[in-house]
């Protein structure tokens, strides 16, 4: 299985990676993989099996103590090799990505970008794990002398899902290799193709056998054995809260440690001090990029009264001005959701606003969606209530629900009357207020006039139902790390 130009991506995929080798799948069930811009199947991915989960679980132990032995510098070197492999990749990973998720060609590239910089960054972050070995503690008591290491946490599961193809799986696969774990990794059967390239770099790049598993298939195939599986110390998982907390449920049996990365409902808050224009820019870039497809989306508007109507008739005009259409061609703003299951999903609640009666500033009824693919048009409702279910649940789509606010007290309150806690964003003409109010908010990523800016080096997750633990910069790399304290007398 190779994928070197443009257009070549496997139209069968039927193989698992296990231990450097492709092997055929212990499956039988055969899942079609879309291009939901043409709605048409491009390939076929075979559900793998439980006897998959185990051949795979079994290398990955096996290849963990030398992996771990050879140490973060070393590890380093491989981490870098990703970063350099894909970087090679980029146009004919952006190409692939954008038919298999049907995002526009240069968010797929800006998603390559995030991915490479991602496996950098834990290349330099395994280096200085080496550093941190055996650091001194200060502690009160004479006579002693305590040091820490970290010690990775052995073998760990990791779960991704279709909205953002190879970024989801660096940000957990670079972290853990960094750590000195081995790992089963589990790309969404949705958007199967643009992972199966990390086995393709494995293999050139030299990756020792069994450091890094891939397993195809769905949740019921693949993803519960995994999860359930006693030689999985920890499983990181990114996804839906449904199926998140049946993962934590089943880790909890054995205690394995998890990660969550869930939905969110984040707000963005304009206020009266704000350039409406500007702020319409970003507050588009919060909800229309990746069809909406996006767990930090900005869902929810909470506008100052006093900017409303400006900010919703400049919001209204770079609607009008989104190019829906084909995700390779030039020009495009707005791809088509990436499954007619989430498609239909976001319809659902189209149809409970027309029964609530929402008023839309646009919807479907302005515009002419392409002939082809699983298209929505970006929806915008003005005065939404806070008892809406369309206030209050993750829609995941191009769909933003906005209201006015009186004054910033009441901003920040309804902000935060969420059960998530992912992301939010202030735009004020006043940056030290606007950081004021991010202080206050309730959410693991605050932004303040800018559009959602994700850098390897700083934090991604979730407060409240948002998720649990922290993915990118160290706490990232802590997230497949066990902390030991080795404690005993001064040497005299
Ligand atoms: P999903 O929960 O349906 O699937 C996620 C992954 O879990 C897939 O690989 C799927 O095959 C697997 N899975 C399904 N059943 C399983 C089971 N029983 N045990 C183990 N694994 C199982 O989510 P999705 O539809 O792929 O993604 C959309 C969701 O992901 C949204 O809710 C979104 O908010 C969330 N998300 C969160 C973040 C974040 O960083 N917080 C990022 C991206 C997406």
């Amino acid at each position: 299985m190779s994928m070197t130009s443009q257009a070549d991506y496997p139209s069968v995929v039927d193989h698992q990676f296990i231990n450097n080798q492709w092997v055929p799948s212990a499956g039988t069930r055969q899942l079609d993989v879309m291009n939901p811009y043409r709605e048409e199947r491009i390939a076929q991915v075979t559900a793998g099996g439980a006897q998959d989960v185990e051949a795979a679980v079994q290398a990955a132990k096996q290849a963990q103590p030398a992996w771990q032995v050879l140490g973060g510098t070393a590890r380093a070197a491989y981490l870098d090799g990703f970063a350099d492999a894909l970087e090679a990749r980029r146009d004919a990973l952006m190409t692939l990505s954008a038919t298999n998720n049907g995002k526009p060609l240069v968010e797929a590239g800006i998603d390559l970008d995030d991915a490479i910089a991602c496996y950098r960054y834990y290349a330099g972050q395994a280096k200085a794990l080496d550093t941190l070995q055996g650091e001194l503690v200060s502690v009160a008591m004479e006579g002693v002398e305590a040091r820490i290491y970290h010690d990775p946490v052995g073998v760990v599961g990791l779960i991704t899902p279709w909205n953002f193809p190879l970024v989801t799986s660096a940000w957990k696969l670079a972290p853990a290799l960094a750590a000195g774990c081995t790992v089963v990794l589990k790309p969404s059967e949705v958007t199967p193709l643009p992972e199966q390239v990390l086995a393709e770099i494995a293999i050139e790049i030299g990756l020792p056998a069994g450091v890094l598993n891939l397993l195809n298939g769905d949740g019921e195939g693949i993803g519960a054995p995994l999860t359930n599986h006693p030689g999985v110390d920890k499983i990181s998982f990114t996804g839906s809260n449904r199926i998140g907390e049946a993962v934590m449920q089943a880790a909890a049996a054995r205690t394995a440690r998890v990660s969550l990365e869930l939905g969110g409902k984040s707000p963005i808050l304009v206020m009266e001090d704000a350039d409406p224009a500007q702020a319409a820019d970003w507050v588009m870039a919060g909800i229309y990029f990746n069809a909406g497809q996006i767990c930090s989306a900005t869902s929810r508007l909470l506008v100052h009264e006093s900017v409303a109507e400006a900010l919703y008739a400049a919001l209204a005009e770079r609607m009008d001005a989104l190019t829906l259409g084909d995700p390779l061609a030039e020009g495009t703003d707005l791809g088509p959701l990436t499954s007619a299951k989430q498609r239909d999903a976001v319809q659902l609640y189209l149809d409970i606003a027309e029964q609530e009666g929402l008023t839309a500033v646009r919807d479907g009824k302005h515009r002419t969606l392409p002939s082809q693919g699983y298209f929505l048009a970006p929806i915008l409702y003005r005065d939404v209530p806070v008892e809406s279910r369309l206030w209050q649940e993750e829609i995941f789509g191009p769909v933003l629900c906005a209201r006015s606010v009186t004054s910033e007290e009441e901003a920040i309150r309804l902000a935060n009357d969420s059960i998530y806690g992912l992301a939010a964003t202030v735009i004020s003409g006043d940056p030290e207020r606007a950081r004021r109010i991010g202080r206050q908010l309730k959410a693991g990523s605050i932004w303040y006039n800018s559009e959602q800016l994700v850098l390897p080096e700083t934090a991604w997750g979730g407060f409240k139902r948002s998720g649990i633990g922290r993915e990118l910069g160290p706490w990232g790399l802590g997230a497949y790390l066990e902390v030991k304290h080795v404690v005993g007398p001064l040497d005299s």
